[in-house]
């Protein structure tokens, strides 16, 4: 799918004390910036949101899963779409965050729907920090149905935001890659998603962060491939090595779950350096520290084609194939294991689909279980 996507800062650092927009189908970049002005624009004035009735009018409903809170409140609008439907999918995502996570990463998020008349399905997902508490508001268009909300990446992305500090601006590109390496594969995990789609939409997206002539270190150039796709690049190459290393123990999973465990989430601000220590400290491995250093400052241009054939990922047509005999075969089984048991919230009764899907059409199967 194409991604595209914008993200900006909060000029009202007291209210809101980091802003990222993800708006999606928007074929121009110019487009994306338009769209990202407005939706600064409105951020940056919270007295005339405030003073708006349909902002403190609309219901919300506490939804618990993983240990949180997470309070839907879908604003006045038209929509085709029932309001247990919305539920749905904001639980869906919430289960596929709570998985990767070992837990959802706040204890109480705010999850505002925003009825849109125009586009097809969620139009835009912003997550910002207003007084403490993580607001995700995300656009849906009236003309939204079931199957966009099934294929929807946006709600997920935005709540894996919530699962790392907010840093300096200029590693913008850590929180938006996170989001955009984490959220399909979390989704794989509890079965929403399949392998095939996770590696094709990687075998596609993950060219878009090599660096362009004139490029320097993900740091300096923050163009929107250097952001979300470089980002996702660095979590990619780190999640292979920290397997590689460890003989397939830990991976980058492990890494971020023990940043949340230390307290590192969207509201407190770390310097990135510190979430990295963190996430090297939970692996045994400074893998993240070291490519880091690495990419930071430099241009560095990894051969994708190498690691899809040590992994064992070949183009098929629209999709890909995953060949069991490649060196590295085991460390993508290993990234696509599921780590934690679902919470009880999570078990839809009669629901096979939290099997994750097989590999191929063959009998093999990822391991739907782990020792840790
Ligand atoms: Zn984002």
């Amino acid at each position: 799918m194409f991604k595209l996507a914008d993200s900006l800062r909060s000029a009202s650092p007291r209210l809101l004390l980091r802003t990222g927009i993800d708006a999606l189908r928007i074929l121009r970049f110019a487009v994306g910036i338009v769209v990202a002005l407005y939706f600064f624009s409105v951020a940056a004035q919270p007295s005339r949101a405030a003073a708006n009735p349909s902002e403190t009018s609309a219901p919300a409903e506490s939804l618990s899963i993983g240990g949180a809170a997470i309070n839907v409140a879908i604003e006045p609008g038209d929509l085709i779409l029932t309001r247990i439907r919305i539920l749905d999918w904001v639980r869906r995502s919430a289960c596929a965050v709570t998985e990767y996570y070992a837990g959802f990463p706040v204890r109480n998020v705010n999850v505002k729907v925003v009825p849109l008349g125009e586009g097809k399905g969620v139009v835009f997902g912003r997550t910002v920090v207003v007084d403490q508490t993580p607001v995700i508001r995300v656009g849906l268009s009236r003309f939204a149905t079931e199957s966009s909300l099934l294929d929807d990446w946006v709600m997920t992305h935005e709540m894996v935001h919530l699962a790392f500090p907010s840093v300096a601006d200029e590693h913008h590109w850590i929180e938006e890659g996170i989001a955009t390496y984490v959220e399909p594969i979390a989704r794989a995990q509890v079965g929403d998603l399949s392998p095939q789609k996770v590696w094709g939409d990687l075998v596609d997206g993950l060219p878009k962060g090599l660096p362009a002539p004139g490029d320097r270190g993900l740091d300096i150039t923050h163009t929107w491939g250097r952001t979300y796709w470089g980002g996702a690049l660095f979590c990619f190459m780190a999640d292979v090595e920290i397997h590689r290393r460890t003989n397939n123990r830990y991976g980058l999973q492990d890494a971020l779950r023990g940043i949340v465990r230390a307290g590192g989430s969207m509201e407190h601000d770390w310097p990135l350096t510190r979430a990295l220590k963190v996430g090297d400290d939970a692996t045994g491995v400074p893998v993240l520290t070291e490519l880091y250093d690495k990419m930071k400052a430099t241009a560095v241009t990894p051969d994708l084609s190498a690691m899809w054939r040590e992994l064992g990922v070949r183009s098929s047509g629209d999709s890909v194939v995953f060949d069991q005999g490649a060196p590295l075969a085991a460390v993508l089984r290993s990234i696509m294991e599921r780590r934690s048991s679902p919470g009880a919230e999570c078990v839809r009764q009669g629901d096979d689909r939290r099997i994750p899907a097989s590999i191929d059409t063959s009998t093999d199967r990822w391991p739907t279980t782990t020792s840790h």
